[in-house]
């Protein structure tokens, strides 16, 4: 049975003036070593905890001291995440967003940087007093106030933290002590995700390094309330005794997290382990019977899904699949919502440029092409040609913003028949004059603008025109997608390029600039300046990627 849902608000005060908090915290911890999957794991538990029917928020709590992760390069960070309040985020909130479907927002994220920064701006306030500012209390303090503020709101029922890096991170220590704090102040339940290592030798799992990880919590002062083991074999169950003895932590809250072949089974794993009901009893919530059909809905169609498709994504950042996460997430489920596995076949853009005969191989076998988002002049030319490839020979093409200024100015130069059109972004010199940028800074903002903090950021309206394919796909009049770009289309030319054939079929209500374009009698070619990539979801593939994907099978029969 479904809880009744309570209406819970942290702030509210009890008659004898204390605070009164009845939202309940999930804390989430990694030890061992990084890429263990934190964020999926955060993800999964608050997909269960939303089957349960609460209302789920998350924050991702990241120690490192950049401010935001607006500014990280994708090679060394994966992709920067919106949100649609335009906050620029890790790629750990897209997991949220994607496995728990709610909108995460800029109080899901928090690094120390941020911390340290309002901290300081107090002091140099004079809030302190005269006071002595230490990281603890002063940094526990803050941060313990922004998982509240976050908690407040949200107005979340179940308030997930997720703590970046590992235990034993000198950087994160002022994190974990301040849930030291919280677990006698507040209702809070300690995830810790481990890993058993396989050593080939012996051929076995080992416990010895999640033991050290949890003695090095408890040096600390925290004690889990759960142990997710992540092992790439099978687990026995001595050695998920042994966890429980050696770790004290109850033998059902040991739960075996093997390696998975899709995102579904994550969820549907530990809910076999009756996740729900052991934080349930812990957090006081009831009787717990979470509603997961929906996930053992999509393992079964990914599971059904046996013709692959391949689909080439032409990038800058090949091989690194966390830099272009969300967009691979999204074909992935377009795909399997058309009965197919989608095998993303990476091009190199700059390869493309030298001509070089395998990219120009691996492009040609794929059926379908993303061109996704990116900054700056590298590899552009490849990514033009892939375009002019795709409209000649009639393959689906998406493009997804830097992918739409591609797909408009090759088109511009193929039909205007000039080949200096282009953006502005690319005239790096400044050697072209501005009548022949398809793609530019709005008039006004030319001069003296800087790189930094210059972006159209988040969500904004888009009015889509009927009769077109991306009315076809969203099927309404109006949509909100999310932005994260300096330039625009250069609406001078519109009127010429709209002559020879390129449909404008979206459009900023206030501001009549143009939000998506596709050209006209080709299967499916089509960009937008949003990233419709951070509204797919798994169970919900975004309308813009279901289409594509739509053409792509159309097109193979
Ligand atoms: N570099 C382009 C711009 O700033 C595209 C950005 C993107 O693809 N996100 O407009």
């Amino acid at each position: 049975m479904v809880p009744q849902k309570q209406k819970i608000n942290t702030r509210a005060k009890s008659p004898k003036g204390k605070k009164e908090n009845n939202t309940k915290f999930i804390i989430v911890t990694g030890g061992v070593c990084s890429s263990l999957g934190k964020g999926i794991a955060t993800s999964s538990i608050g997909a269960i905890m939303k089957a349960c029917g609460f209302k789920v928020f998350v924050q991702k709590l990241d120690p490192y001291l950049n401010v935001d992760p607006g500014t990280m390069s994708p090679f060394q960070h994966g992709e920067v995440y919106v949100t649609n309040d335009g906050a620029e985020t890790d790629l750990d909130l897209g997991h949220y967003e994607r496995f728990i479907d709610e909108p995460m927002s800029k109080w899901s994220t928090v690094t120390t940087g941020k911390i340290y920064t309002d901290v300081l701006a107090k002091e140099r306030r004079g809030d302190f007093l005269g006071g002595t500012i230490q990281v603890v209390p002063h940094i526990t303090n803050a941060i313990k106030e922004a998982i509240r503020e976050a908690a407040a709101q949200s107005g979340a029922d179940i308030m997930m933290v997720e703590i970046g890096g590992t235990v034993g991170d000198i950087e994160g220590e002022p994190f974990l002590e301040a849930i030291r704090q919280m677990k006698s102040e507040d209702q809070v339940f300690h995830v810790h995700l481990t890993l058993l290592p396989y050593l080939k030798g012996s051929k076995e799992l080992k416990t010895k390094p999640t033991q050290l990880s949890v003695r090095e919590l408890r040096r600390i002062g925290l004690h889990p309330d759960m142990i997710l083991a992540r092992a790439d074999y099978k687990i026995p169950k001595e050695l998920l005794d042994k966890v429980s003895r050696f770790c004290d932590v109850p033998r059902e809250a040991v739960i075996p997290a093997l390696t998975v072949n899709s995102i579904y089974d994550v969820p549907l794993n530990y809910q076999k382990h009756d996740l729900a009901q052991i934080i349930g009893k812990k957090l006081d919530l009831g009787p717990l019977n979470p509603d997961m059909s929906k996930w053992e809905e999509g393992r079964e169609r990914y599971e059904k899904a046996e013709k692959t498709v391949p689909i080439a994504l032409v990038g800058k950042y090949t091989g690194l699949d966390d830099a272009y996460l969300s967009v691979i997430e999204a074909i992935k489920s377009a795909a399997v919502h058309h009965g197919r596995k989608a095998e993303i076949v990476w091009v190199e853009s700059e390869k493309l440029e030298q001509k070089d005969p395998e990219a120009w191989q691996e492009l040609k076998r794929c059926k379908g092409m993303v061109v996704p988002g990116g900054f700056g002049i590298r590899g552009i030319e490849g990514k033009i040609a892939a375009a002019k490839y795709a409209r000649t020979q009639k393959i689906p093409y998406l493009g997804l913003c830097l992918g739409a200024q591609i797909l408009t100015i090759e088109f511009a130069r193929a039909m205007l028949k000039d080949r200096e059109l282009t953006s502005e972004e690319f005239d790096e010199e400044g050697k072209i004059p501005p009548s022949k940028y398809v793609v530019h800074f709005l008039p006004g903002q030319h001069k003296g603008r800087a790189k930094g903090g210059t972006l159209r950021l988040g969500a904004y309206k888009c009015k889509l025109k009927e009769g077109t394919k991306a009315y076809e796909a969203y099927e309404v009049d109006e949509i909100e997608e999310r932005h994260r770009h300096r330039y625009e289309f250069n609406n001078s030319l519109r009127k010429k390029l709209e002559d020879k054939g390129l449909v404008f079929s979206g459009e900023w209500p206030e501001t009549q600039l143009m939000e998506i374009v596709e050209i006209r009698n080709h299967p499916f070619m089509l960009g937008s300046q949003f990233h419709p990539e951070f509204k797919s979801r798994p169970h919900r593939p975004h309308p813009l990627f279901r289409t594509f994907m739509g053409a792509v099978v159309e097109k193979r029969k």
